[in-house]
């Protein structure tokens, strides 16, 4: 008698035991759940990478064609037309696992000088880079004389920024002096 009572007791004890563990993984698996919700609506947050924000709206793929991001192979988020306090409108592109070079950097000076970029560790920013527009141009951009050397040549193209804000650039070549709206990166 005294067995059996006690193997009740231990069926019972088994089966709350199981019930319990039933719970904790259902709360765990929601929980996991709505951590991923919210990760992915947030399409801003990457683990690791960069963000370059404050781009203006018509520079934003620019910025990507600059960073070459349609061969990617990590995760790319771009949004653009976004509401700025400080510049009005604007884009923001960010690229999972990658970090950018200076000369990558300098050249997104080119098309957003007030774009900020962010390095990204552990979903928290890292560091803050500002750009800054440099005062020579070399072999970002194509010159939009065409009969100007760089366009029949080898020859990697040299610009001198005469005027930072708006932009404005010369030839090293053929002096043409070349402004925002002439602009095309190579
Ligand atoms: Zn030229």
């Amino acid at each position: 008698m005294a067995r059996k009572k006690a193997k009740k007791k231990a069926t019972r004890k088994h089966s709350r035991k199981r019930k319990e563990r039933i719970k904790a993984k259902k709360v765990t698996a929601s929980n996991i759940q709505k951590e991923k919700v919210k990760r992915e609506l947030k399409i801003s947050a990457i683990d690791e990478g960069t963000v370059i924000d404050h781009i203006p709206t018509d520079a934003t793929f620019k910025v990507v064609e600059i960073l070459n991001l349609e061969n990617e192979k990590g995760v790319v988020s771009i949004a653009t037309n976004l509401q700025s306090k400080r510049i009005g409108k604007k884009g923001i592109v960010k690229v999972g696992g990658k970090n950018l070079t200076q000369d990558e950097v300098n050249k997104i000076a080119i098309v957003a000088p007030d774009a900020t970029v962010n390095i990204i560790k552990n979903y928290e920013v890292k560091e803050k880079i500002k750009v800054k527009t440099p005062d020579v141009i070399e072999n970002v951009v194509k010159c939009s004389n065409p009969v100007c050397v760089t366009n029949h040549e080898q020859v990697p193209t040299k610009f001198y920024v005469s005027k930072k804000e708006p932009l404005k650039i010369k030839c090293h070549y053929c002096e043409r002096n070349m402004g925002k709206e002439d602009i095309e990166i190579i």
